[in-house]
């Protein structure tokens, strides 16, 4: 006998949603297209990086000896003059072992010679002949070396397994030759609208004449799904229909999760709730304590977690931001699944209706150095432009109805990308 759990608060929903996944498999990619995955394994450096000291100047490298004996002879500095022997650009080896009166024309990044330990640089120097240089500034004697090994020494771990791969992460990969790296797989996300009423936004002459309306829940989880890093299958949108629901979820079989919108709440056309309750394995639950986007479900399609997402247009995008983006996270290897929050002041008078824990839509703006939350307008759940308009969520719990202005309350910043492990709502 299956338990359904109902009236959760979303903290135990995700805790729950969360608990069903875990990590895909690893594969190994190119370097190139390893962006913003996630790494499946700890990367220990097999060389010194830099491999060999060089120079962090154009210059001329010297012995700091002939520089600073030059230097103490009166106490004050008199310049020195020096013999330059070789030519070393960037990509070229040293050949020669510095002796004393000796320099060696040099570039940035090119090998140290044997011998020197410093670089002069250009600017500090006159060139007196082709093969002569007179030291006016003895400053740089004994610097402007990047030592062997500085950046990253043989053996030490660069990149710990779990570590989300940007720019910075693939650059340094590439500096130890690595042409491809282990990532956890991509998950993939089956989504699927519900509703006789809907078409796809291509049908413009129905949404036009106001006789469809437009699957927008279509685009904003396909786009959620995308921008969290998952590969999305969409799914279409299916008829109030039992039949024409279960045939489109057969292309959910080897889906790593399945997110439907629509068809959650208690209405005869609901089905979704039907099948999620009848087909269900545990862990299961049905309706939370929020707002938006009370109706989400949990469950399992052929196996497969399934999270039933309202289908009012805000409803499902905050659902998908709190319970489906935590997960995709999950599966893609992330340790941190959930966006944090920031304190914000609020900045006008809040109302809230019920005793559920609402998620308002606001824009931040600084106001007397504080980060100030305004309402993104009316925040009915089908208004899907107080979305567009959002920089974040603000956080209301459930046992606050009056809020007054200058109060704080958390709020969910939207493009934050610090995350954290466990939900912060
Ligand atoms: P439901 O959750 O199926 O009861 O739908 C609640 C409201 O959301 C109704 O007004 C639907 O028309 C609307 N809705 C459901 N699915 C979508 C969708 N894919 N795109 C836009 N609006 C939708
Ligand atoms: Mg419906």
């Amino acid at each position: 006998m299956n338990v359904l759990r109902t009236r959760l608060r979303p903290a135990e929903a995700a805790d729950i949603v969360l608990g069903a996944v875990s990590a895909l498999p690893a594969e190994r990619v190119p370097l190139g297209q390893a962006l913003g995955r996630v790494l499946a394994e700890t990367v220990q450096s097999p060389i010194d990086v830099p491999r060999w000291d060089n120079s962090a100047m154009d210059g001329y490298a010297v012995r700091s000896e002939d520089i600073e004996a030059a230097e103490r002879r009166d106490g004050t500095v008199s310049p020195v003059e020096l013999r330059i022997v070789e030519d070393v650009p960037a990509g070229m080896f040293p050949t020669r072992t510095l002796g004393p009166g000796e320099c060696a024309r040099i570039f940035t990044g090119a090998p140290i010679p044997q011998g020197a330990d410093g670089v002069i640089r250009q600017e500090d120097t006159t060139r007196l002949g082709a093969g002569t240089v007179r030291i006016d500034d003895p400053r740089d004697a004994g610097r402007n070396v990047r030592r062997r090994g500085e950046d990253i020494p043989t053996g030490s771990v660069v990149l710990e397994s779990g570590t989300e791969l940007g720019p910075a992460q693939l650059g340094v990969l590439a500096s130890l030759a690595y042409p491809e790296v282990a990532v956890f797989r991509r998950p993939r996300i089956a989504l699927l609208s519900t509703g006789d009423e809907l078409t796809d936004p291509s049908d413009r002459d129905a949404i036009l004449t106001g006789r469809k309306v437009s699957s927008s829940n279509s685009y904003t989880m396909v786009a959620m799904a995308q921008a969290a890093g998952a590969e999305a299958i969409d799914l279409g949108i299916a008829r109030d229909d039992p039949a024409d629901i279960l045939a489109r979820l057969e292309r959910a079989a080897d889906a790593d999760l399945l997110v439907t919108s629509g068809g959650m709440s208690v209405g005869e056309h609901d089905h979704l709730r039907t099948l999620l309750q009848e087909g269900g394995a545990e862990p299961l639950f049905w309706r939370l304590r929020m707002r938006p986007g009370a109706p989400v479900g949990f469950g399992r399609y052929a196996g497969v977690p399934w999270i039933g997402l309202p289908g009012n247009p805000v409803s499902t995008m905050v659902t998908f931001e709190l319970f489906v983006r935590p997960a995709i996270r999950r599966l893609m290897g992330h340790s941190a699944p959930f966006r944090r929050t920031t304190p914000v002041r609020v900045g006008e008078r809040i109302t809230t209706q019920a005793t559920l824990q609402h998620f308002l839509r606001v824009r931040l703006t600084v106001e007397d150095g504080a980060l100030t939350a305004r309402l993104t307008g009316p925040q009915g759940s089908g208004i899907l432009s107080s979305m567009a308009r959002a920089d974040a969520l603000m956080i209301v719990p459930e046992d606050r109805q009056e809020i007054p202005p200058g109060d704080t309350l958390p709020a969910m910043l939207l493009n934050e990308p610090v995350h954290i492990s466990l939900a912060p709502y």
